[in-house]
């Protein structure tokens, strides 16, 4: 019987203040999910997700059962977030594995997300799955090339999350489970920090899942720890009588990171002494490692989760602000905030062709610092004003710069000009 010996680490990483990943490692379930939304929502969102998965799950297995937990999971978290306004549009990526008792071990997996498969080819990772993100979707319809992909700020944009809408498209992938086999689930907190080729020799080197998970972990936290980093990795294994003794049951997930930690507290040489069961666990273990390596059957799933952020929300917001600044000598409205906001940065919406020479100066250094307006009128309203004071106190110092035009004729072009300026 065809069984996964799995296991978790997670780590809050080195900025973020809460983790709000989760993570499930069981023999026969896998999941990773990311949760997303301000104060207390992305971890609300990521741990109904996984306590809704688990339960819908545990009522119906396999691949159906599988795919039917996801939306169920989906419907809790949208459901959630309909009912308490604290939780308003919070929501999680997730990704989730299990053996099909059905098939003939087939591994099937789903995800609600920017989900990443590779197997190694000559040497190198052949990428298996489409990314659903904004800038992915915009590489396919052609608006933008591969390589201006890679550097967009945007390139981390999902188009779906779960517990955003009240249903869901699931993606299902399928893949023969053959015993040696290493599976890689993780949040972007792993995939935004190590690379590929990293990733790929610390699972081929790693002699155990949780080895492999903590290492991961490890490594992360080392490049930068930008944000929570969740890593499940799963060993498919023949025979899991030895996982079920050694793991004290069969499906034991944990799905607390704060409490389980398994990936980084089990011990990584195997004591001498152990009961009969662990011992088979240990060498079913060792057989499939030695198998990654010299077969080159390595399959790594890199499920990359949107930056921790809540971003359907954090767009928005982003959108919703707007600020008047000065830039190349003109005034202009940016729509975002000043210096940026998480992976956005400020956007030009508007040019006027009001120089910086023409605002008092008593205005400048907050225009120097950007000033932020509710909206993109009133942004206008405050350029205006701009122009309104500056031609109506003629006589106080205006500018840095020593002004001998006549203010009237300037005032005049200055204010046509602003109002017919566009984005
Ligand atoms: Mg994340």
């Amino acid at each position: 019987m065809i069984m996964l010996d799995a296991a978790v680490a997670t780590d809050v990483g080195l900025v973020r203040r809460s983790n709000q990943d989760r993570g499930v490692a069981g023999a026969v379930l896998c999941a990773v999910a990311d949760g997303m939304g301000g104060h207390q929502g992305g971890e609300v969102a990521a741990q109904t997700a996984i306590d809704t998965l688990q339960s819908s799950f545990a009522s119906q297995g396999g691949k159906e059962g599988l795919e039917k937990a996801v939306r169920d999971a989906n419907r809790a978290v949208w459901e959630r977030s309909l009912a308490d306004e604290a939780l308003r549009g919070m929501g999680t990526t997730i990704t989730a594995a299990t053996i099909d008792p059905n098939g003939a071990g087939q591994l099937v997996g789903v995800h609600v997300r920017d989900p990443r498969a590779y197997l190694p080819r000559s040497g190198s990772l052949e990428r298996l799955t489409a990314d659903h993100t904004v800038v992915a979707e915009m590489v396919r319809s052609g608006q933008l090339s591969p390589s201006e992909a890679a550097v967009h700020p945007g390139r981390h944009i999902l188009t779906r999350a779960l517990g955003i809408e009240a249903d869901v498209d699931v993606d299902v992938w399928e893949v023969e489970a053959v015993p040696g086999m290493r599976l890689l689930l993780c949040s972007d907190g792993l995939v935004n920090e190590v690379g590929e080729e990293e990733l790929s020799s610390v699972l081929s080197a790693a002699s155990s899942a949780a080895e492999a998970a903590s290492r991961l972990v490890e490594a992360a936290r080392l490049n930068g720890g930008n944000d929570n980093i969740t890593v499940v990795v799963a060993d498919v294994l023949e025979d899991a009588s030895g996982i079920a003794q050694h793991r004290g049951g069969g499906e034991a997930p944990a799905s607390d990171p704060s409490a389980s930690n398994d990936g980084f507290f089990e011990p990584l040489p195997p004591s001498t002494a152990e009961a009969p069961g662990a011992a088979k666990a240990r060498r079913s273990r060792g057989r499939g490692s030695r198998r990654i390596t010299l077969k080159v059957v390595l399959f790594l799933l890199l499920l990359a989760a949107v930056l921790g952020g809540a971003v359907a929300a954090v767009i928005l917001y982003n959108n919703s602000s707007y600020f008047v600044t000065l830039q190349n000598g003109r005034v202009v409205i940016k729509q975002g905030l000043p210096g940026g906001l998480l992976w956005m940065p400020p956007r030009t919406v508007e040019r006027t062709t009001l120089s910086e020479s023409k605002v008092l100066r008593s205005n400048l250094a907050g225009l120097k610092a950007g000033v932020q307006e509710p909206s993109l009128a009133a942004a206008k309203h405050y350029v205006h004003n701009l122009v309104t004071e500056y031609n109506e106190l003629p006589i106080l110092p205006r500018t840095a710069r020593p002004t001998t035009t006549t203010t009237t004729t300037t005032a005049t072009t200055t204010t046509t000009a602003t109002t017919a300026a566009g984005g």
